[in-house]
């Protein structure tokens, strides 16, 4: 079997009931799939090995859309892009902040699914103001491994009984069942929106900001640490909601960052690209042959753990976000023998999760692109699947090392 690129996709069903006659036949003729929405993060996880590939990207309907209850039901395939639009319209938006992750990539931003996001479960820089990807999905359709529809959870937060499959399937890449459609819970976007930007100090007394800030009721959706476009390592402060709110906390904030000179602030559309930069790791400017890295840790362990990589030669450049809570960082010149399972020892030794989020094909294969677990959950991890997935059709090798 040959590794399926997007290009060379088969199946464009444009229903559910298409998508489990599609697994049906691919079932009974032994053939695999390799599940995308329009490929745009096939980089994401382990190399997919499959014989046949099906793209997600017709299922692009929107079959409710309610303001007032703050939740949408959309197809998978619909893409970021017009559903963040169709939001914005009506004042709302996506409170997990999906990235893209399509620079990192090189495929093309606008055609990244609303699947996609959900299946990949990645969250932008307000997960610490809102939460993740996975507190905002209040149901999904999807087909499993024997071609089987199925619908789990509902329109409101607290819509289930028994085991939460929305959830599950959130962030399984594809390897339990299809994502035909999602109900997602939406918020309103804020009214304003202001970025302070302070030089950086040392990693510890950055983290010790963040704390300080993060311990109080403040609005901020954003507390990250790069080097800028011109050189200059900063901390960004994003704070946001009703223009009063966002005035007062500012002050507060502005207390706290006493004795920190050269603070400046940008406003809404600059302070928009600036963290749309942060979420799209646009300032890590990853070369084409660095391996990049995402580390999700405790912001107390993240100051030494990060000196100490860099001693080891593990980070090249980094930038952190989410309070600290997680280090984006380059790899380069490496021996992966060496460098990979070294810098995982490191982040292991913190109970940090060290997942390879871009990296050649090969080396993703050898050593898998999401951290270790142990034994007991990968056969967890293993019954969840032959329960959805019995032939091992869907997505074979995304999430776990073949051997
Ligand atoms: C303020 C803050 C503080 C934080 N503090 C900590 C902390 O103290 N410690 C810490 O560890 N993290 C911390 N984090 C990070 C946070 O816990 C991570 O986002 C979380 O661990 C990611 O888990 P997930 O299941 O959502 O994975 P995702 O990032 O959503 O990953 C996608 C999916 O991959 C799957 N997956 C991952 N690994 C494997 C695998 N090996 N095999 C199969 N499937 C796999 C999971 O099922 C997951 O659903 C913090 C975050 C914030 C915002």
């Amino acid at each position: 079997m040959t590794q399926i690129q997007q290009t060379q996709a088969r199946e464009h069903p444009s229903s559910t009931q298409d998508v489990a006659d599609i697994i049906m036949d691919a079932a009974s003729a032994g053939h695999s799939l390799a599940i995308t929405g329009n490929g745009t993060r096939c980089g994401f996880g382990n190399p997919v090995t499959a014989s046949r590939a099906m793209a997600l990207g017709g299922l692009d309907s929107v079959d409710f859309y309610d303001p007032e209850d703050l939740v949408i039901r959309v197809g998978a395939g619909l893409t970021l892009d017009a559903l963040e639009a169709m939001l914005a319209a009506k004042g709302q938006y996506l409170p997990f902040e999906p990235p893209r992750y399509t620079g990192l990539y090189g495929t093309d931003g606008a055609r990244s699914t609303v699947g996609g996001a959900v299946a990949t479960a990645l969250s932008g820089p307000r997960r610490i103001l809102n939460g993740a990807v996975r507190d905002f999905v209040l149901g999904v359709e999807g087909v499993n491994g024997q071609g089987d529809i199925f619908k789990a959870g509902g329109r409101t937060m607290k819509n289930v009984t028994g085991y939460d499959l929305s959830k599950l399937l959130t962030g399984s890449c594809g390897t339990l069942a299809v994502l035909t459609a999602v109900t997602l819970k939406v918020l309103p976007a804020p009214r304003a929106e202001v970025t302070l930007i302070v030089p950086a100090q040392t990693l510890e007394e950055d983290a010790a900001l963040f704390r300080t800030i993060r311990a109080l009721p403040l609005g901020v959706g954003g507390l990250a640490r790069r080097v800028s476009p011109s050189g200059q390592c900063e901390v960004l402060i994003r704070i946001e909601g009703t223009e009063p709110g966002v005035a007062g906390n500012r002050a507060v904030v502005e207390g706290l960052l006493q004795g920190r000179e050269g603070a400046r602030v940008v406003e809404r559309t600059e302070s928009a690209a600036l963290w749309q930069d942060v979420r799209e790791l646009t300032c890590l400017a990853p070369r084409a042959d660095e391996l990049v890295w995402r580390v999700n840790l405790p912001g107390t362990a993240m100051p030494a753990f990060v000196a100490e990589a860099r001693r080891a030669g593990c980070i090249s450049r980094f930038f952190v976000d989410w309070a600290g809570g997680i280090v984006f960082s380059t790899m380069r010149g490496v021996q992966p023998e060496v460098d990979v399972l070294r810098y995982r020892k490191m982040a292991e030794k913190i109970g940090a999760k060290a997942m390879l989020l871009r990296g050649p094909d090969a080396i993703r294969a050898q050593f898998g692109a999401f951290p270790p677990i142990t034994a007991g959950l990968a056969a967890l991890a293993g019954r969840t699947r032959a329960a959805f997935d019995p032939g091992g059709l869907l997505n074979p090798g995304r999430m776990t090392v073949q051997a």
